[in-house]
């Protein structure tokens, strides 16, 4: 059991992932004190050792660190705002999903009421609160990080990128960005193939390892971005990357083609300003500079 200010441990919102984080504290055998809005939600942590408080105020004055996982930014405020007296010299550690300019208001409000406040950001679903593969990424307090990385490391690995509290979420945020463009791809191709009986289970078979393989290739386009010249020789050429009988292909199926076409989109631009002989990763060129 650490003591480093750690050992009590008050968590704000018991919905799918504020109950992950909790249980995962009870387990290690800290106080774990905890409220939620609606009633009812605590019950199978008291069972398990957990302490119910029946209002805010009694949740914060219980423990030096406060964890808030709640809906939204506005959700925060409103369960903060009014007893915004009781937090001074505690931490507060905000995993609730918000924006980086939201993170770095928390991060200012925190400080007017003299409390530390460290931002996360949770890549992980909730039954994965608890092993290594679930990464929290943080960012604010580096103080905080430090004091209290033994109750973090409780969760799964944790990653701290500096006291740019706004830092965790961007990081959060632009991860997502990736993984859903991934996930509106596989959908894409699961649509195309639709229309000749194959089924979205026997593509996902298909895609998968072959989604995987092509990740291998995302540590090259960092190379050349970072490195900012997009005629380093042995890159694909955006000519070649021209994606019209993909898109082509598409409309023939008789599916909506906007996935795809929004890609082909940000090579044309490139190709259209004159760079078709440059290497694919310039694209990034077409997102950073929107029309
Ligand atoms: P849930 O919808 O399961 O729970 C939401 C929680 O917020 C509940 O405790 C709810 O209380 C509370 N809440 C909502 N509005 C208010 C309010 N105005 N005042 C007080 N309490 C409020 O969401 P999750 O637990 O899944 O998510 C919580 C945070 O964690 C979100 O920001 C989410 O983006 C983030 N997260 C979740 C992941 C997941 O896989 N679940 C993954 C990564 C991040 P009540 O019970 O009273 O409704």
């Amino acid at each position: 059991m650490t003591t480093n200010g750690t050992d009590r441990v008050t968590v704000l919102g018991l919905g799918a992932m504020g109950g992950a984080l909790a249980g995962a504290l009870v387990q290690t055998g800290r106080a774990t004190t905890v409220w939620n809005r609606s009633p009812g939600r605590a019950d199978d942590l008291v069972a398990q050792g957990a302490k119910a408080a029946a209002t805010v105020r009694d949740a914060v004055r219980s423990s030096p660190v406060v964890i808030v996982c709640l809906l939204d930014h506005a959700s925060v405020h409103e369960v903060l705002d009014p007893i915004a007296d009781e937090l001074r010299g505690r931490t507060l550690v905000n995993v609730t999903t918000t924006t980086p300019a939201q993170a770095r208001e928390a991060a200012a409000w925190a400080a007017g009421a003299g409390a530390g406040y460290l931002d996360g950001g949770i890549m992980a679903v909730p039954h994965m609160i608890g092993r290594p593969e679930a990464s929290i990424l943080y960012s604010g307090s580096a103080d905080a990080f430090r004091r209290h990385k033994p109750l973090l490391d409780t969760w799964g690995t944790a990653t701290y990128f500096g006291e740019d509290a706004g830092l965790a979420s961007l990081y959060d945020l632009a991860l997502l960005a990736g993984m859903y463009v991934m996930f509106a791809g596989f959908m894409h191709g699961a649509a195309m193939v639709a229309p000749a009986g194959v089924t979205a289970r026997e593509f996902a078979a298909m895609a998968a390892p072959w989604l995987t393989a092509m990740t291998g290739g995302l540590a090259g386009f960092a190379e050349i971005i970072d490195g900012g010249d997009y005629t380093v020789p042995g890159q694909q050429s955006l000519e070649f990357s021209d994606l019209r009988h993909i898109v082509d292909a598409s409309a023939e199926q008789g599916i909506g083609t906007e996935a795809i076409a929004m890609v082909q989109r940000l090579i044309r631009r490139q190709i259209d300003a004159g760079h078709g002989e440059e290497g694919f990763a310039r694209i990034i060129e077409s997102i950073r500079r929107p029309v």
